[in-house]
């Protein structure tokens, strides 16, 4: 694992992914075991709400439990009033000023900072993954990666902006562009990359030189409040942003509303994004601007097995795409999209994977799948499931898994049309439904039959397809004979087309501009 002190700005190396640790060598596994003792010691405990530095108990508790087995509970989180939450945006609206103030290369040495610490201190992370979200440890692994890239790469997209490219000059002028931060915004992140996704979206906020109030998922608070820590620890100050646990359904449209919230970056389900896209739309008394929003939303995201393809290699990443942390993922693959001539040995050789993948708790490290997130989240996927048995064939699980965790068994329907609910609706769970197609042009067209538009692979060893399907595979993130999870911040710009959302390419170069606006200058000189 590389070092845990920050770089100096000055003599920053280029960005490259953070290493994950290989849980096969005896000294990480022991450090994980040791990592998840010592969390384990840590549950039940009470956190504070977090306003502008100050803490404060609301008297009003939320539990999060572990997913693996629910009688535990990982920490207990005061929730804030609607006065709390009204406060704590006045306090990032006073506080912007000061922060946007700061030099862009102050901010990113801060930002460094935080992803040295989050190195330092990864398993410990891990171990919180493990309990509070369900993730396996290579799941947990990869989220914490992915929380040190964000950091490390927006800190670097930060002291680029800062010295944007020339203008041309007219003569007699000097003409220049600088961005601004754009003010106090709202950060709403999901549960399902508890980590990662709330400090990319609330790292490129602050570094940008925003303020932020960020409401995490009532799932995942205990993740987010040691998130908190490491935003303190690393030296952001404590005015610059606040952490305000409390249902969205209760605070989440107050924040969204109030006429001082400059931005709102949210990643969830489609159904809030849109929600929160109409009520930010809306100008409120005493409102300046039109309010950003970045609104990263749900998929259904197809895989094409072509007749040209290598199928075992295949049929690996459609498994690894579907039932990688129980299908709880965006750029899950949750449609297979198979050419007849292939068809039938795909199902056969998938049922015969998906036998092998070992369901229970997180924290023991040779389950391949642990729980879903939630009672709630069980039901539902449980309820499509029969939706789909009745739409198509089972090939593979069809039930919950044993133990008294939230268990779904990793489940395959095949012969579904493209017009069952299964094949339209996002389940958001270890469900995954095999369609026909009669070649490669049909394979795309059933591809493209949803309002979403996030990942999409294609399995074919053809060229003129490959071509074809860079063309008019209507996605976000396209690939090419690789499984359609696990994007790589830097080499894989995330977001999605359609209702999948404003496509704002999370990890990627344009990443920063969304919370920035740009100003130009042109002075006459003689
Ligand atoms: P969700 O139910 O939409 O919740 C997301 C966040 O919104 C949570 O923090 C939630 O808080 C909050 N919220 C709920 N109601 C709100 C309201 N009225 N106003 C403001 N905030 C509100 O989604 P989820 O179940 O956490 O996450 C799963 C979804 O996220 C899936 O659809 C998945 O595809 C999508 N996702 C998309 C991407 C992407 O990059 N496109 C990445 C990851 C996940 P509470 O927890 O308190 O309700």
């Amino acid at each position: 694992m590389s070092s845990s002190i920050a770089e100096p700005v000055k003599a920053l190396r280029p960005f490259s992914n953070e290493p994950v640790a290989d849980f096969s060598r005896p000294a990480n596994r022991e450090a994980m075991e040791k990592a998840l003792r010592d969390v384990r010691a840590e549950f039940g405990r009470e956190y504070d709400l977090l306003i502008a530095g100050r803490r404060e108990k609301s008297g009003d508790l939320l539990k999060s439990v572990n997913p693996s087995r629910p009688g535990e509970i990982v920490g207990v989180h005061n929730k804030a009033t609607a006065a709390l939450a009204n406060e704590a945006v006045e306090a990032a609206h006073a506080y912007f000023p000061r922060w946007a103030a700061t030099p862009p290369e102050v901010r990113a040495e801060t930002l460094l900072r935080a992803a040295a610490i989050f190195r330092k201190r990864k398993f410990e992370f891990d171990a919180w993954l493990v309990y509070e979200a369900g993730k396996t440890w290579p799941e947990a692994e990869a989220d914490v990666s992915e929380a040190i890239d964000f950091c490390e790469y927006y800190a670097r997209q930060m002291l680029r902006l800062a010295k944007p490219d020339p203008l041309l000059q007219l003569p007699g002028e000097h003409d220049e562009l600088v961005y601004l931060p754009l003010g106090a915004g709202v950060v709403v992140p999901p549960w399902n990359f508890p980590l990662a996704i709330m400090v990319g979206m609330t790292t490129a906020a602050l570094v940008a030189g925003n303020t932020v109030v960020l409401k995490p998922s009532s799932e995942t608070p205990t993740i987010a409040a040691k998130f908190a820590e490491v935003l303190l620890e690393a030296g952001f100050p404590p005015q610059s942003f606040s952490l305000l646990v409390g249902s969205g359904s209760v605070i989440g449209d107050l924040l969204v509303e109030h006429p001082k919230t400059r931005f709102i970056a949210f990643t969830g389900s489609k159904e809030v994004g849109l929600r929160i896209n109409e009520l930010a739309a809306k100008p409120r008394k005493g409102q300046i601007w039109i309010k950003r929003v970045i609104a990263e939303m749900g998929g259904k995201d197809a895989i094409i097995v072509d007749r040209e393809a290598d199928l075992d290699a295949a049929v690996k990443n459609v498994v690894w795409s579907a039932f990688g942390y129980q299908g709880q993922k965006c750029s899950a693959c949750s449609r297979a999209i198979v050419d007849e001539a292939v068809y039938d040995q795909f199902v056969d050789k998938v049922k015969g994977e998906v036998g092998s993948l070992k369901v229970g708790p997180a924290d023991q490290p040779e389950n391949y799948m642990g729980p879903v997130i939630s009672e709630g989240a069980k039901r539902s996927i449980l309820d499509y499931i029969e939706v789909g048995k009745k739409e198509g064939r089972l090939i593979a699980g069809g039930a919950e898994g044993a133990g008294d965790g939230y268990f779904i068994q990793p489940t395959v329907i095949a012969d579904i049309d493209s017009k069952a609910r299964i094949f339209q609706e996002e389940i958001f769970g270890p469900v995954l439904a095999v369609t026909k197609a009669r070649n490669f042009d049909h394979a795309l067209e059933l591809a493209n039959d949803s309002e979403y538009g996030l990942t999409g692979a294609v399995f074919t060893k053809n060229r003129e397809k490959i071509r074809k399907a860079r063309d008019q595979f209507f996605v976000g993130n396209l690939y090419i004979n690789r499984k359609c999870t696990g994007a790589m911040v830097g080499a894989h710009p995330f977001g999605g087309f359609n209702m999948s959302g404003t496509d704002s390419k999370a990890g990627g170069p344009d990443y920063l501009l969304q919370f920035l606006q740009a100003k130009a200058i042109g002075e006459k000189i003689s």
